[in-house]
């Protein structure tokens, strides 16, 4: 793990205080070979000097504070928590680029595809778990990626220490017993996406507005997203998971 010094305090303990409290920087020219490749081969579809980027930093939020921000900033409109997310993530960058430094936003709302789940994995933020979603080791299945750029800001690298995944020594494994749908299963390749829909689609669905196995793991449940959160996450996937059944029951 590279030292924190570059952090840009107290650029970064403003983003934090925010709510984007998970950073990460990687130096594209070390990261592993396909994943470097995947990146550029992109991005020299949408840039004409796309080695001027040297870094890719990915942001993310762990825990409450996220969703208290969120709360000051207002949920009318489409897509708060990307609007947030990206005011935040604009901030952060003009307050650490010089005026010739050049950005680029990946992530959200681009067509870009990144493997955040990869990246993550190498960021130290968590592995994949059984439901789905990656568990990290302190605030287990309560975070999420935010945002994520490429810039020609000479950031030293910095990831936090890769450690091995809470599942391993979770014997009980109630994410699995808890799922009315028996779509968890021993891990993440596994998960049975269909049942879980099926399940959640049901009138009156026990998972309408939250995922009962995630909130059986016992991980960072002081970490645990406020109800009113939780509630907007899972209707609102709840919501495009309805429409894209109908969208795909009408091209039938
Ligand atoms: S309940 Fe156990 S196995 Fe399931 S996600 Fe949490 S730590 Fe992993
Ligand atoms: S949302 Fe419900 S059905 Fe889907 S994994 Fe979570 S507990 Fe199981």
């Amino acid at each position: 793990m590279a030292d924190q010094s570059f952090l840009f305090e107290p650029q970064f303990d403003a983003l934090s205080a925010a709510g984007l409290n998970l950073i990460a920087v990687f130096e594209l020219s070390r990261l592993p070979s396909d994943l470097n490749q995947q990146i550029k081969q992109q991005l020299a579809q949408v840039d004409r000097r796309p080695d001027r980027f040297t870094r890719l930093v990915m942001l993310g939020n762990a825990g409450t504070h996220f969703w208290d921000g969120l709360t000051r900033f207002g949920m009318e409109g489409p897509h708060p928590l990307d609007r947030y997310s990206l005011q935040l993530t604009h901030q952060f960058i003009d307050s650490i680029s010089a005026e010739d430094d050049e950005n680029l936003m990946l992530y959200p709302q681009t067509d870009f595809n990144l493997p955040l789940q990869q990246l993550g994995q190498m960021a130290g933020w968590g592995e994949p778990s059984p439901i789905g979603n990656s568990i990290h080791p302190t605030y287990g299945l309560w975070f999420a990626f935010r945002a994520a750029f490429l810039t020609s800001v000479p950031l030293p690298a910095y990831t936090a220490e890769v450690k091995p995944s809470p599942c391993l020594t979770c014997v009980d494994k109630p994410c699995q017993t808890a799922c009315p749908a028996a779509a968890v299963t021993q891990s993440s390749s596994t998960f049975k996406l269909n049942e879980c829909i099926t399940h959640r689609l049901k009138p009156q669905s026990s998972c309408a507005q939250s995922c009962i196995a995630r909130m059986a793991c016992p991980v960072g449940v002081e970490h645990r997203y406020p109800p009113a959160a939780i509630h907007y996450l899972y209707g609102a996937s709840l919501t495009s998971i309805a429409m894209w059944q109908k969208q795909a029951k009408h091209e039938d």
